[in-house]
């Protein structure tokens, strides 16, 4: 069995002083040692700050965007090198909010992909449809279009996790049928299997859009989930550690 990874997205939330949540989520780990791996991955400003207080702690630390490139002139943006060396292990690259705020295209998220890799850093895929595309029936057509283009040759189980965010499930509080999510999950696992063999097998599959405390154990029961990514309920250590419990 896959190990379940529970990953929290602060998106651009977050303080000097939200190390508090972190120190808080952390009791809790200590205490109950949770039965998957636990990421959060604050705005680029709170990686080497978070990585200190996680220091001692099965917490890990990761950036929510990279750049491609190692360095050069590219005025705000930050590389996975750079993210690397202020403490992260991880990145997620493609969220939905980089691609339509910022119209990130497959082949963008592929070479941040392939930059994570370089670094040495876990990349999280992200992928998703939006709800038109959903109701013109066309969510595995989409999902497996973005698959195909945003992930790198070579990407193995230990480079690299996928992540399904539908769109319209992001931050409204809907969220897909487990049946739904299980019909995706699948057919991620089938074009993951098709192109990476045994270790499409082993990658690790998110779910993320509203997961909650209230709705988490249904999600992560559903089969080929193997861990969320979560944004509003990872801001508060206690709303996260209500997910992370699930496990
Ligand atoms: P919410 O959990 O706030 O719906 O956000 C999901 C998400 O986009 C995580 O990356």
């Amino acid at each position: 069995r896959v190990k379940a990874l529970v990953a929290g997205n602060w998106k651009m939330n977050g303080l000097k002083a939200s190390k508090k949540e972190l120190t808080a989520l952390a009791k809790k780990l200590g205490k109950e040692k949770p039965g998957c791996d636990v990421l959060i991955c604050p705005p680029a400003t709170l990686i080497a700050t978070l990585k200190d207080a996680a220091k001692g702690t099965k917490i890990a630390i990761g950036g929510q965007d990279c750049h491609a490139k190692e360095s050069g002139a590219h005025t705000g943006d930050v590389s996975a090198e750079m993210l690397k060396d202020a403490g992260a292990s991880y990145v997620i690259v493609g969220h939905s909010e980089r691609r339509a705020d910022h119209g990130e295209t497959d082949a963008d998220v592929k070479a941040k992909a392939e930059a994570a890799h370089r670094a040495g850093l876990v990349a999280i895929v992200c992928v998703g449809e939006t709800e038109a595309q959903r109701d013109a029936g066309e969510t595995l057509k989409i999902i497996k279009g973005q698959l195909k283009g945003s992930l790198p040759a070579g990407a193995t189980a230990k480079t690299t996790v996928i992540a399904y965010e539908p769109v319209w499930a992001i931050g409204t509080g809907r969220t897909p049928t487990a049946d739904d999510v299980a019909k995706v999950h699948a057919a991620i696992r089938k074009a993951l299997d098709a192109r990476f063999g045994a270790e499409g097998a082993k990658m690790r599959i998110l779910y993320g859009g509203s997961v909650k405390p209230s709705n988490a154990a249904e999600l992560m029961a559903v089969p080929n989930v193997n861990g969320a990514l979560v944004g509003g309920a990872s801001l508060k250590a206690e709303d996260f550690w209500g997910i992370v419990s699930a496990y």
